[in-house]
């Protein structure tokens, strides 16, 4: 996370507020993730470095940037068209090569470059979707948070040896998933 410069991510007047651990305000009334949380999430994909992973809700691009940085290559997904254009700016700016970044709608996954290593859902889901647990490999981790508006929780849930094992990791807010698994 030191490598990856948040300013970069958040808009122009927020600068200043970039290195703050919170969330902050992005277009289309979407926010980048509280530091911590992305911290979080990512710790609990438990990364080797080589791994594919899939990413929802790509959002400003910071988390991609992270993934990008600690997996040997990430799909990202993002259903705002115009964030989507300005985090694939951002990240080839940057210089990241190792991100594949899609407009669409992920919450049944990407099943085209599957299985991954790690899913990270940025989008709060009301269950855990089934297609998603399918698209992960063995002793793969899926890290999304479950709930509505008014609380959801952070789930690790990992494949091990055949069985899903699920853990809380915290309570947290996020915007909700949008899409055929969630109808708006
Ligand atoms: N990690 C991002 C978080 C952005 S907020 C960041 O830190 O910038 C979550 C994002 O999920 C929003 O940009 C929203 O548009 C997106 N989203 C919601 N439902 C989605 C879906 N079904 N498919 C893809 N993106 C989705």
């Amino acid at each position: 996370m030191g490598r990856v410069p948040r300013e970069r991510f958040v808009p122009e007047e927020l600068a200043a507020s970039a290195y703050e651990d919170r969330a902050l305000a992005i277009d289309c009334g979407q926010t980048i993730s509280q530091p911590y949380i992305v911290a979080l999430m990512t710790q609990a994909l438990q990364l080797r470095g080589t791994e594919r992973v899939l990413e929802i809700g790509a959002g400003s691009g910071y988390q991609t940037a992270v993934l990008a940085e600690l997996a040997g290559e990430v799909v990202a997904i993002e259903r705002h068209e115009e964030l989507a254009s300005q985090a694939v700016a951002r990240l080839a700016e940057l210089g990241y090569r190792n991100v594949l970044l899609q407009v669409g709608d992920g919450s049944q996954g990407c099943l085209e470059y599957a299985p991954y290593g790690g899913i990270l859902v940025a989008a709060a889901a009301s269950a855990v979707p089934d297609d998603l647990l399918a698209q992960l490999a063995p002793a793969g981790t899926l890290v999304i948070p479950v709930g509505d508006r008014d609380g959801q929780s952070l789930l690790a849930v990992r494949k091990e040896n055949g069985r899903v094992v699920t853990t809380t990791l915290s309570g947290c807010r996020f915007v909700p998933l949008i899409g055929d698994f969630e109808p708006e």
